[in-house]
């Protein structure tokens, strides 16, 4: 039986694993997160798991292939964190979950719009404390408002049809607009400047990092609201913080944080040397900070460990690989480069 090390294990994934595994590989659960420091874990195993915050640089690559792993399967659809160069120099094929529940990223970015706006989470800490006042509750209608979609994706159109939902205009961007969306694409800077609500959804690329800065936060409309479920590393987090202070963003509703992977996903309030910028962007009365949580739901989890041990049937018994994905194939989330062999319908390797 193959084996499987799974590494960043939550009791949730054990759970969805377990049910879609049905025995066929003997998976080897691994609280840790995939480091350099827990590769002697991976020792005489045919695939390694994990998720979005592990590190995967060049030496966890050479030490996994050093190892006896063949494959490392990514439970998760964003890939900032694997040296893809370092893997196929190594021979290591990666596969990922390209879409396990696109509905569940794009409902969350409505839950921290809705939750923002509406101030739903003091109203909640106030009336548990049977304080009734409203006073400082006040939001805005959505409906006639104007959203910005950063990235028109699987996610980023079905938030667009949740704003189209609630009557509001849409504008959207992308570096590869899709004409069949039927979104009115605009350029960055008059989404900017047109846009009350932007939510971000393009993966974390070189180009695509600090979307959100100094520079096109003074282009935006005053007090618009920010919502980034898609990688913390699209946003400046100090220049939003001083956005936030300034006026310049009315509200930030934040699943993800560019120096997450230290904090997310873990109990960390007895460590007293917090993160500076995010203790100071988590007390802001106008901010919501979930922990990387959009993916959360029973479908997303099922989809994940369906596809990711199907990911790996396919690899171990020789079949196309769908879901690889290397060096040369990426830069707009598949096989779309020239030059990798998947676009055949084969391997990347
Ligand atoms: P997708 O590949 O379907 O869509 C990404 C879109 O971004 C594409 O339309 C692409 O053309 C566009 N894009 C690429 N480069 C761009 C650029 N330079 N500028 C603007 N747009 C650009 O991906 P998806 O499934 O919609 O996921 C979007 C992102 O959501 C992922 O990259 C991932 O980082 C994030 N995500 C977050 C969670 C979570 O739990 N918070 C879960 C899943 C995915």
């Amino acid at each position: 039986m193959k084996k499987i090390a799974f590494f960043d294990t939550k009791s949730y994934d054990r759970e969805s694993f377990d049910r879609e595994n049905n025995g066929r590989y003997d998976i080897r659960y691994f609280e840790t997160r995939l480091t350099a420091a827990a590769l002697p874990l991976a020792e005489g195993c045919d695939a390694a798991c994990a998720f979005v915050n592990a590190e995967i640089d060049r030496a966890v690559v050479e030490g996994l292939v050093k190892r006896g792993v063949k494959v490392l399967a990514m439970r998760c659809a964003g890939y900032n964190n694997v040296d893809f160069k370092a893997a196929y120099d190594s021979g290591l094929t990666v596969v990922r979950v390209p879409a396990y529940s696109p509905y569940a990223v794009a409902e969350h970015a409505a839950a921290l719009l809705l939750t923002l706006n509406r101030h739903i989470h003091k109203a909640a800490a106030r009336t548990r404390d049977f304080n009734f006042s409203l006073v400082g509750l006040t939001g805005f209608d959505l409906h006639g408002k104007t959203a910005g979609i950063v990235g028109t994706g699987k996610i980023g159109r079905i938030f667009a049809n949740i704003c189209k939902g609630f009557g509001m205009r849409v504008l959207a961007y992308d570096a590869f607009p899709n004409p069949a969306s039927g979104l009115e694409y605009v350029s960055l800077e008059t989404l900017l400047a047109e846009s009350d609500i932007i939510s971000l959804h393009c993966p974390l690329l070189p180009e695509t990092k600090h979307t959100i800065n100094a520079e096109t936060l003074a282009k935006a409309k005053r007090g618009f609201t920010l919502i980034n479920t898609s990688r913390g590393g699209l946003v400046d987090s100090e220049a939003l913080l001083a956005a936030l202070r300034d006026g310049t963003v009315g509200g930030a509703g934040l699943d993800v944080y560019e120096e997450e992977s230290e904090w997310f996903y873990e109990d960390r309030s007895d460590v007293t040397r917090q993160n500076k910028t995010l203790s100071l962007l988590v007390s802001m009365p106008n901010v919501i900070v979930t922990s990387h949580q959009a993916f959360l739901t029973h479908e997303a989890l099922a989809n994940i460990a369906q596809t990711t041990l199907a990911n790996l049937d396919a690899y171990f018994v020789g079949a196309p690989l769908e879901n690889e994905i290397c060096y040369r194939c990426l830069g707009t989330g598949g096989a779309n480069k020239s030059d990798c062999p998947r676009r055949n319908g084969g391997r990347c390797h």
